[in-house]
């Protein structure tokens, strides 16, 4: 094959950038979790949500979950960053001013589809039972999760919601033509931390208040009961424009904001897995 030939390809499906950007997330996710635990109630919460990660995993079928999705998560990473991405990708700079414009509306366009996906089809609404709800019901075992259950889901669950993460990057790359490598590893560490940080088991007495600890509380009160607000995920902008914001009080809470703060062994609390 003529090198001409090579470069055309390369150029149309990306390869290249799709592993660059996903070398680049991976060192990146590292140094700031490095980082962040010189924070010293950034620390704290880790050793909190690790030792209530530990005693979950030592549930047979907690563990099995974990393996079942790891599993998955191969076979998604392989369709995304190996068939998707590298159609969406670029090194051409664009203008300084467009980069937090794309990482803005990646993510909240993003948050919009994932709210309404998440209201709709994985939760009853008045009258209609939940179309996807048997399958997220996986997820709401957990009453009070901690960061590693992110990840508890049925794996159906986390191919839409990466699903609809990848569509909407493919589908802003029609809008503002192909993204910077630079962008994508930003917006996707911003989109996998907050996820899990929505699940880190947060005192806002020991670790950190104000928006932190609030992103954490209510993402807790949504688990606390199958049928509350709180639907998106990257902020709660939808909730608030759409009336569902649930601040964990009325029928159907579980876990109370006061038993979970209460218990120094998180793991100590219900579940149903
Ligand atoms: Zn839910
Ligand atoms: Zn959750």
């Amino acid at each position: 094959m003529s090198s001409a030939f090579n470069e055309t390809i390369l150029q149309t499906w990306a390869i290249h950038l799709s592993l660059l950007a996903f070398v680049a997330i991976a060192l990146a996710s590292r140094l700031g979790a490095a980082a962040v635990r010189l924070v010293p109630g950034f620390r704290e919460a880790e050793v909190l949500n690790k030792e209530t990660a530990k005693a979950k995993l030592a549930k047979p079928a907690y563990l099995e979950n974990m393996m079942w999705n790891r599993k998955w998560h191969f076979v998604f990473t392989g369709v995304i960053f190996g068939i998707i991405l590298p159609f969406c990708l670029t090194l051409e700079p664009d203008v300084w001013w467009m980069y937090p414009v794309q990482i803005v509306t990646i993510l909240m366009v993003y948050d919009f589809f994932y709210y309404w996906t998440h209201r709709m089809l994985f939760h009853d609404t008045p009258g209609r039972v939940g179309p996807l709800k048997w399958m997220h019901a996986t997820h709401h075992r957990q009453l009070n999760p901690c960061r590693m259950d992110s990840g508890y889901l049925n794996p159906l669950e986390s191919a839409i919601g990466l699903g609809l993460y990848v569509l909407t990057i493919a589908l802003l790359t029609l809008v503002f033509g192909r993204f910077h490598v630079g962008m994508i590893v930003v917006t996707w560490i911003a989109f996998q931390q907050i996820n899990l940080h929505n699940h880190d088991l947060w005192d806002r007495d020991r670790f950190a208040g104000g928006y932190i600890a609030t992103m954490a509380e209510m993402h807790h009160h949504h688990h606390s009961r199958f049928t509350g607000g709180n639907f998106a995920t990257i902020t709660l902008l939808y909730d608030w424009m759409f009336g569902t914001l649930d601040y964990g009080k009325g029928p159907g809470v579980k876990v109370s904001q006061e038993e979970r703060l209460a218990k120094q062994s998180q793991a100590e609390l219900p579940t149903e897995a």
